[in-house]
């Protein structure tokens, strides 16, 4: 079950009482304008993203030198630079871990991750911009702290938040970990819903525009996946919208995200 499984959330418990009795918001996804409904307070959501971000740090294989990871953090920089107002006060990092999966994924407060094995389907600078201002767009647009939200109303969890991850049963354990976006193995982001990866793309386009880089290679993106997609659906190869939906909502969106261009 990976190593999240230990993990304590401190706090949780109280904290998911008082939203319950009336501190459960919507929150105002920027960019897109959509309201969405937010349980959680988003610093309990932030303050478990570091803790398993710093936990994959000490476990994966980290890349943390070459030409590929200095245009992580080159293109990385210039991608959350664009986000603006939108996160404000995330601390945004980019790591490159050193495994063959076509993925990256993001956890909340701004932690980035990207597989050796994504650069099988991303070309150029312009195209790893894309695939980072989609995952920058989950964390701004606060979709784990939805799919959390959701995934605990519908599975009537909540009492058990309070307690270790490990005191609860294997089913609600699972659902916690899956609707925070860490699966079965820590560092594998399960998929969003499609609606989440839809918005991600969209916003993804738009904040990488706005960092310069050039829309139009946002479709050949998935062009690039649906040819070397494995067997495993990915977090960011979620297998939920078409490649050619995605492919052909990016076309659309090109003239919006053209008009951000610096
Ligand atoms: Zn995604």
């Amino acid at each position: 079950m990976g190593s999240v499984t230990g993990k304590r959330i401190p706090g949780l418990g109280p904290l998911l009482l008082a939203s319950l009795l009336g501190l459960a918001g919507c929150y105002t996804v920027p960019e897109t304008g959509r309201s969405s409904f937010t349980l959680l307070p988003e610093s309990q959501v932030v303050s478990m993203g570091l803790s398993s971000f710093e936990q994959i740090k000490a476990e994966e294989p980290l890349i943390t030198s070459g030409p590929r990871y200095e245009m992580i953090q080159r293109v990385g920089n210039r991608v959350a630079d664009a986000v603006g107002d939108d996160l404000p006060a995330a601390d945004w990092e980019f790591i490159y871990i050193d495994r063959d999966e076509v993925n990256a994924f993001a956890l909340p407060g701004g932690k980035v991750a990207v597989y050796d094995g994504l650069f099988e389907a991303v070309e150029n600078e312009d195209q790893l911009a894309f695939v980072l201002g989609h995952e920058v767009a989950h964390v701004t647009a606060r979709h784990a702290n939805q799919r959390l939200s959701q995934a605990m109303v519908v599975a009537g969890v909540g009492s058990g938040l309070g307690y270790a991850i490990d005191d609860l049963d294997p089913a609600e354990r699972q659902i916690i970990l899956a609707a925070y976006g860490v699966g079965a193995t820590v560092g594998v982001a399960l998929p969003y819903s499609r609606m989440h990866e839809s918005e991600a793309d969209v916003i993804g386009q738009i904040y990488m525009a706005r960092a310069g880089y050039d829309p139009r290679e946002a479709p050949q993106v998935w062009e690039n996946m649906a040819e070397v997609g494995g067997a495993q659906p990915p977090e960011f190869l979620s297998t939920h919208p078409s490649y050619d939906n995605r492919t052909e909502r990016l076309e659309e969106n090109v003239p919006r995200a053209e008009r951000q261009a610096p």
